[in-house]
């Protein structure tokens, strides 16, 4: 495909971006009988955005296994008696929603993710894409029986890789093509609507006429300039854990046209990353340098203090937070510590090739391998944590135990034992940004708002770039459902525009 081939095509709905909310977006508006074409930044060997970074977590609520049916076959072979998938309802989701970002969360938007969840569910398995229980992720073993926990009863099946995998087989067989190494810079607009979008094909500027335009092309994660201008000083050191394309510039010539900023443009979602990771994603190691764990040890920075409560809640309600934690400490980092009584609650993450670790069968041992820490320090708050951890109350991973800790300066809520059995063994990590909260403002049915008055007509937003959904902290397994979600509304509402506009 040149230059003149690319400008000659006019699709009815030009998506932007080819990750989950793109694919979701192109795949929606075919259903509605547009004719879509892709065009996507990165090269074909690149491919998948963050979508495919993902461990592939997907909350939505349900009622109970019969509606976990309608969105896994594979339930049907499971053997479930000895799972308990309980209930995760809209109320509960909701309830995470508010809780998890001060009630900051547009409750509009909140109320399109929510309730369609179910629904967008059922629609994405039927696209191809596979669920299945997350066991001993969202769900561990006690007592013989698994007890889901955190709302994140099935996740894909070969987690981004294969989720995108199935888009991408779908979108072919619908005849929907991609064109790679193409960023859009630009919005089109002509008699008061977006008509196009004006690219760079493998360097060579092209403009690309559409009747309708979805913009699906990720957050400002990725650009470490905009990170320090909008999310403050520092954060242009993070690491980065997904794709090096999601620059912002969907976000730029939106607002270029005056399209709405909405949300939490000082907020993103981090984790503890590897601190030797690279700074940005790798795709053959995906979401492994994450090291989610930390509930079931205690956290320490340089000075050998801890600096936030490990146990607060399930990891899937503070992790995103968490992560720029780290980036206040002193140096931007941290050491999450273990013994061997809860080594096999640990994730495959804490045992990949590329892990930066210490091990130890002595604290002492322990706490001279632990690069830039305190080791005096850090053998204090040891012993003063094994002091306060109350041992009347049973552990439970599966559950907010409540066995906490009395009487530290930040004492743990639940999952407090005492570092007494070992090997002990600690993880390197630094901050690793996941994606930007601060996006544009769209209508219930993803059409982007203007800043003044309306809507910006042919123009519709997906995925990371709808802000307003989350502030400060986030729900594991909202990203790919809000993508979804959003997506399918998009690429339906592009169409239909693109359709009427074709008509008049
Ligand atoms: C390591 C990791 C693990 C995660 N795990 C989960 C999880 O388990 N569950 C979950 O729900 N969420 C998870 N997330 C978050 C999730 O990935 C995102 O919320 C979601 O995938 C975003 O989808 P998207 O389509 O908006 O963006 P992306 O998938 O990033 O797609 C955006 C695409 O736009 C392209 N692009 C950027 N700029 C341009 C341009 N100018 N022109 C053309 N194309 C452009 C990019 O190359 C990219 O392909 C994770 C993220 C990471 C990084």
């Amino acid at each position: 495909m040149n230059v003149q081939e690319l400008s000659s095509k006019r699709p009815d709905v030009l998506v932007v971006g080819a990750g989950n909310a793109a694919l979701c977006s192109a795949i929606s508006a075919h259903e509605q009988g547009a004719n879509v074409l892709i065009i996507e930044a990165a090269p074909l060997d690149e491919r998948g955005g963050n979508s495919f970074f993902t461990g592939g977590a997907f909350r939505f609520a349900y009622d109970g296994v019969d509606d976990l049916r309608g969105v896994s076959a594979a339930l049907d072979e499971e053997n479930l008696e000895n799972i308990d998938f309980g209930t995760y309802t809209t109320d509960q989701y909701f309830d995470d929603m508010y809780e998890l970002t001060q009630y900051r969360t547009d409750p509009e938007l909140c109320e399109v993710l929510v309730r369609n969840s179910l629904e967008t569910a059922k629609w994405f398995a039927r696209q191809g894409v596979e669920l299945r229980p997350g066991l001993g992720r969202q769900a561990f073993k006690v007592d013989g029986k698994f007890k889901f926990w955190g709302g994140l009863a099935l996740h894909i099946s070969g987690g981004g890789p294969a989720m995108m995998e199935a888009l991408y087989k779908n979108a072919e067989r619908r005849g929907i093509e991609i064109i790679y190494d193409c960023p859009a810079q630009s919005l089109i607009q002509e008699g008061g609507r977006v008509v196009g979008v004006g690219a760079r094909l493998r360097g060579e500027p092209v403009d690309i006429r559409a009747g309708a335009v979805v913009l699906a092309c990720g957050g400002f994660e990725s650009n470490p300039e905009m990170r320090a201008n909008y999310l403050g000083q520092g954060w242009d050191m993070a690491k980065v854990r997904g794709t090096r394309f999601n620059m912002g510039q969907g976000l730029k010539m939106a607002l270029a046209i005056g399209a709405k900023p909405h949300g939490n443009w000082s907020g993103c979602h981090s984790v503890a990353w590897d601190v030797n990771a690279p700074p940005t994603g790798d795709l053959t190691v995906g979401d492994q340098f994450q090291k989610h764990n930390y509930p079931f040890g205690i956290m320490v920075n340089a000075k050998g203090e801890r600096y936030v409560d490990e146990g607060a809640n399930f990891h899937s309600h503070t992790y995103a937070k968490y992560g720029g934690e780290i980036l206040k400490q002193p140096g931007m980092f941290a050491w999450q510590v273990f013994d061997s009584k809860v080594s096999h609650l640990l994730r495959s993450e804490y045992r990949i090739r590329r892990v930066t670790k210490a091990e130890s069968d002595t604290l002492e041992g322990l706490a001279e391998q632990l690069e830039g820490v305190n080791p005096k320090q850090f053998l204090e708050t040891v012993r003063a944590f094994n002091d306060a951890c109350r041992s009347d109350v049973p552990f439970n991973p599966n559950i907010l135990d409540g066995r906490g800790t009395s009487g530290l300066q930040i004492d743990k809520t639940n999952w407090a034992n005492a570092l007494d059995t070992p090997p002990y063994h600690a993880y390197h990590v630094t901050t690793g940004v996941t994606f930007t909260f601060g996006g544009l403002k769209v209508t219930p049915e993803a059409e982007v708002e203007d800043s003044y008055s309306g809507v910006v007509k042919g123009l519709y937003a997906a995925g990371e770039m709808v802000g307003g959904l989350f502030f400060q902290n986030y729900a594991s397994g909202t990203g790919l459902m809000s993508g979804a979600t959003f997506g399918r509304l998009a690429g339906a509402g592009a169409a239909r525009f693109a359709q009427q506009a074709k008509a008049a």
